[in-house]
């Protein structure tokens, strides 16, 4: 049984093989750190999650770099105008790097909340400018990028003569071209789909630095294919990232690599479907993003109620990563529920002894109808992450093993239906695919999550405590908590987990 998944460039799903046996190099689009993570932007970074803690799972040894975009993003999108953390800080009246430093240390947070692992390397544009420069040299030493006042442009129509440059999206040039405004007499490109390498910078722009060309920043889609080469090498396994990178963002890089060292930078691209609000993709500019810590306080005119982070986790779980989920309070609330029941039937199977209960029955397993469906379940799981991983699949077949489960609490099933090497699975299988396959942290099945939630912030105000050197408050939290009988512990990875 082997890992399928769909590739964007191929259009199809196919076996996963990776270029290094055993090994899996997966680069991520990270965020641009200008302005709070929406929920949209959370979903797409736990699916990622999910994909390296499945190919951990799998027992492959993964480098999972996601880059923080902290330089070179320009106002809607485009090569003229602002960068995005200039404009802001301007108007704060802030150095840009605080900007910078604001929202990366928030969407930390964030995503540590979400439980979504870190990833092995997380680099900043703004730090691999020399990389981006040397990229664009190369690009240009090899004929594919021209300068026009100190502006180094990629020219996509001398790329195309040679390789398809619409390949991702499958798209002609021709098809490319229609979509896009005339060149008017300012522009300084030669081709209406060129875009920039390095920009000059004007004597007022806030973020710049000195290269062969003068003062100036780096375009936005060079820090992807300077830092995926820096840590992955040329060629690697996975590239990911929301659909919407797809048709520029992850076309221009894969120009850019190309161009430079005549080989694809990826082999499998992987791509996210949108969260929705109303059918409508969840964005910043258009207003409609519900930010994380929103949801976790209930503090939103169209939020019933406060739900906790892995409440919002698990509604995103319930649904494949490749279609579209819309956002509602119905949802997030029959979520909460889902989640409540799976937690329930986790401690009976944990509290539970199958050798006491079974006291001696030499049954194999699948010896019984029970017990041949329980197995069939449960290999399930592995089945439906290893084709394009199905978490929704896995979901609605946890839930089917749920009654069987609780039945099992209430004595009415037979002692003699299960066997115990069916059950030790079971048990093992559950923890495997809470815990560490799709990251879910015990909510107390006691309430309705807000403890969880309380428990998160607590969490979160004992770390800045700490971080302040502020031990008074940090050493009070652990200690009040131990006296309600809940205790916290230091995770590997630097996050906390608690426990009652
Ligand atoms: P950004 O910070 O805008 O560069 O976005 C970070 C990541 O979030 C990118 O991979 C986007 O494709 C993704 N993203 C943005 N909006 C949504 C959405 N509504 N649903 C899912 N992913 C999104
Ligand atoms: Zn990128």
């Amino acid at each position: 049984m082997s890992l399928k998944i769909y590739n964007t460039l191929t259009r199809t799903k196919s076996e996963f093989k990776p270029i290094t046996p055993n090994h899996v190099g997966m680069y991520v689009c990270g965020p641009t750190v200008y302005s709070d993570v929406h929920l949209g932007n959370c979903r797409t970074f736990i699916s990622f999650d999910i994909i390296y803690r499945y190919l951990k799972y799998l027992g492959y040894k993964v480098r999972y770099v996601r880059n923080i975009t902290d330089a070179g993003h320009l106002e809607g999108d485009r090569d003229e105008g602002d960068d995005k953390f200039s404009k802001i800080a301007r108007l704060q009246q802030v150095e840009p790097m605080e900007i910078v430093q604001k929202y990366t240390v928030g969407f930390r947070n964030v995503m540590q909340l979400l439980n979504n692992l870190p990833p092995s390397i997380e680099p900043t544009a703004t730090g691999h400018i020399a990389e981006q420069i040397e990229m664009t040299k190369q690009i240009m030493a090899n004929g594919y990028a021209y300068e026009v006042n100190n502006t180094i442009y990629f020219d996509v129509e001398k790329y195309n003569k040679e390789q398809p440059y619409g390949i991702l999206t499958n798209r002609k040039l021709e098809d490319l071209l229609e979509g896009t405004r005339e060149l008017g007499g300012q522009d300084e490109k030669r081709g209406r789909l060129d875009f920039a390498l390095w920009i000059r910078a004007k004597p007022e722009h806030l973020m710049q630095w000195p290269s062969p060309w003068g003062m100036g920043f780096p375009g936005w889609h060079i820090e992807c294919s300077a830092m995926s080469e820096k840590y992955l090498g040329k060629n690697f396994d996975i590239h990911g990232g929301g659909m919407d990178l797809a048709a520029t963002h992850h076309t221009n890089e894969i120009a850019q690599s190309r161009a430079c060292y005549h080989t694809s930078p990826a082999n499998y691209w992987v791509h996210t479907n949108m969260l929705t609000v109303n059918g409508t993709r969840m964005s910043k500019s258009l207003g409609n993003g519900f930010l994380p810590e929103e949801l976790f306080t209930g503090n939103h005119p169209l939020l019933e109620k406060a739900y906790s982070p892995m409440v919002v986790r698990f509604f995103m779980l319930q649904t494949h990563y490749r279609s579209t989920l819309d956002f509602s309070n119905e949802a997030l609330q029959a979520s909460e529920k889902g989640l409540k029941r799976l937690w329930e039937a986790y401690e009976l199977l944990e509290n539970f002894t199958p050798d006491s209960y079974r006291d001696g029955n030499e049954q194999l397993a699948g010896d019984t109808e029970l017990d041949a469906k329980v197995l069939a379940l449960i290999a399930t799981f592995d089945e439906s992450m290893n084709d394009d991983f199905n978490t929704a699949k896995v979901l609605a077949n946890m839930f089917e093993l749920v009654p069987i489960i609780n039945s099992i609490k209430e004595g009415l099933i037979k002692t003699t239906a299960l066997s115990s090497a069916t059950f030790i699975l079971l048990q093992q299988k559950f923890k495997a695919y809470l815990e560490d396959v799709f990251g879910l942290t015990r909510i107390s099945t006691g309430d309705d999550g807000t403890l969880d939630g309380v428990m998160q912030l607590l969490i979160e105000i004992r770390k800045e405590s700490k971080a302040k050197k502020d031990y008074a408050t940090s050493d009070k939290i652990r200690k009040q908590l131990n006296a309600l009988g809940i205790e916290l512990k230091d995770e590997k990875d630097g996050g906390m987990s608690w426990n009652k």
